[in-house]
């Protein structure tokens, strides 16, 4: 059996923020391996496409041999099956996600009781961060440039510009 140390974290990502990246920084020197895992939900309306989160992604880190980045669609515990990766990592910012965290961890254990689920802290400045908040204060026109990678940065400018312009960026700027 292999001592490598491999987790996967898994998530939106539409886009991928600061805050991710540091929870990913923070795992890097625990695990020797992550997998980056972007879910593609059906019902969901992601203001990136699949393939545009992927690549902002690959983007920030480079090439990093460490860090490996990847799609998955439906249970995440039957995608880290596939995988044969069962820690998961999920990032923690406030008593708010706690409550969503530890039922999703209980349940995802309950499907298959190898799973298990290590949380991580951001740094501080990053703990009121998310993709959500990011889209809104880029749509009402604030500054998001301490808050994203700088390819995110451009990305949402070119989406904004685009003619074909996606609802969440419809209103104000
Ligand atoms: P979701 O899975 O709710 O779509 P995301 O894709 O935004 O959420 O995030 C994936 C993981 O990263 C989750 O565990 C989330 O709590 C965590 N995360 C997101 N933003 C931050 C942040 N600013 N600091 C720490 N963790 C974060």
């Amino acid at each position: 059996m292999s001592n490598t140390k491999n987790a996967v974290y898994p998530g939106s990502y539409d886009p991928v923020t600061n805050g991710h990246i540091d929870i990913i920084e923070r795992g890097l020197r625990i695990f020797d391996h992550i997998t980056v895992a972007v879910l593609t939900n059906p019902e969901k309306q992601p203001l990136f496409t699949l393939d545009e989160r992927l690549e902002m992604i690959h983007q920030c880190f480079n090439k990093n041999p460490r860090i490996k980045v990847d799609a998955f669609e439906g249970l995440l515990v039957d995608y880290v099956d596939r995988k044969g990766i069962h820690t998961v990592v999920r990032g923690l910012r406030a008593i708010s996600d706690f409550e969503v965290e530890f039922q999703m961890a209980l349940m995802n254990r309950r499907i298959n009781r190898e799973v298990e689920t290590i949380f991580l802290v951001p740094s501080v400045c990053y703990s009121f961060l998310s993709s959500r908040l990011v889209k809104e204060i880029y749509r009402l026109g604030g500054s998001i440039q301490q808050m994203v990678p700088g390819v995110v940065d451009q990305r949402l400018k070119e989406k904004f510009h685009s003619p074909k312009k996606h609802p969440a960026l419809t209103e104000k700027r």
